[in-house]
């Protein structure tokens, strides 16, 4: 892997000079479109990679948003699991042929399973899950479960860059018609075959985007009580349900549905936490929510601490009422 690489990263230093421009690649199934807000920040033009069978449909849509200069798109089968060793050398192939010097993905599974492959092909330190841009070489990334907020300079010729969605505002689409054009394919041979996937399917918001989140803690005691009291507050609020790690631990929620340093970062403009004590690796994971309300029969827990508004209740009275009122 590395012969290639450093030859790649010595022609870029050579044009270190040239103008910013950002390639950004998006996950066609699902685009999370904050990761153009982030990649604006850095200015220069913004083109965006599109890759898999449904990459043409994907690019319709992203052409629309404003800043777009140009849509990328591998139609092709070969990208549809985003198998890092597929998708790593159609990013690097496309720096290549662009002479992108900042290249952005989401934080997400995707991004962070894609972007580290590629880097190293491009020789380049990959600057991970970034909350802010504050010049073209100089960004900020919480460290420590989000105790510690550091600010790097990266010198490497390219940055490879993926971005905590959350962070950053969702674009509404524009006026936009930016030209589609065919990504150039290199086709890598690879020993990594996609086989099979085992999906939680819900009919529910998905916890990563809602803009409400209920979430449920050990206060609830068992899965049945979690049942019984979150879906129904969640199902009056049309929110997505989380859990802390301690419910999932105990087999009250599915995995997927945990909240916090070891689980999904969110960020919704309302996150309601019953039975939940705010331990800090919960919070790391739920505290840039814009209001956040608490239900703890404890007055002193510390998701008190964060929160907006506190009711200081047994859950299970207080959730049902609050339940039966929200349907009213
Ligand atoms: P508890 O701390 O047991 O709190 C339960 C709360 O319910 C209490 O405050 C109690 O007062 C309240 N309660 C009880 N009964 C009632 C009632 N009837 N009415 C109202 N309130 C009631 N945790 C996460 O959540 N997410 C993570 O991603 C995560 N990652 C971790 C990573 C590492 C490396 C480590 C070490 C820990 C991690 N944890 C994580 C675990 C974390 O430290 C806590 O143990 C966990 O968050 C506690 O979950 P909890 O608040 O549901 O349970």
């Amino acid at each position: 892997l590395r012969r290639p690489a450093l030859s790649l990263a010595r022609t870029y230093s050579l044009h270190s000079s040239r103008l910013l421009s950002t390639l950004a690649v998006l996950e066609s199934s699902a685009p999370s479109y904050s990761v153009l807000s982030a990649a604006a920040k850095v200015g220069g033009p913004l083109t965006v990679l599109l890759a898999g069978s449904n990459a043409a449909s994907a690019a319709e849509s992203v052409a629309k948003f404003d800043g777009v200069e140009k849509v990328l798109t591998a139609s092709s089968g070969a990208y549809d699991h985003a198998l890092a060793e597929n998708y790593a050398p159609l990013i690097v192939e496309n720096v290549k042929a662009g002479g992108y010097t900042h290249v952005f993905a989401p934080a997400s599974a995707f991004g962070k399973n894609v972007l580290p492959r590629a880097s190293a092909l491009l020789d380049s330190q990959q600057i991970s899950d970034i909350i802010d841009v504050t010049s073209a070489d100089t960004f900020v990334r919480p460290i420590y479960a989000g105790n510690v907020i550091l600010t790097v300079k990266s010198n490497d010729p390219i940055k490879l860059i993926t971005v905590r969605s959350s962070a950053f505002p969702e674009p509404a689409p524009g006026s936009n018609a930016a030209p589609i054009e065919s990504a150039v394919d290199p086709n890598a041979p690879s020993s990594t075959e996609f086989v099979s996937e085992d999906l939680t399917v819900s009919e529910r918001p998905d916890l990563g985007s809602a803009k409400k989140v209920v979430s449920g803690g050990r206060g609830l005691k068992d899965k049945e009580n979690f049942d019984k009291i979150m879906y129904p507050l969640a199902d009056a609020l049309g929110a997505a349900v989380g859990a802390s790690r301690a419910a999932v631990d105990s087999g009250f929620a599915d995995n997927s549905l945990q909240v916090g340093q070891t689980g999904k970062v969110v960020a919704p403009d309302l996150y309601v936490a019953v039975g939940i004590s705010g331990a800090i690796q919960h919070l790391a994971g739920m505290k840039d929510s814009k209001t956040i309300v608490a239900i703890n029969k404890d007055a002193d827990a510390p998701i008190f601490e964060v929160a907006d508004a506190g009711l200081v209740a047994d859950l299970f009275e207080a959730v049902p009422e609050l339940t039966e009122k929200l349907k009213k």
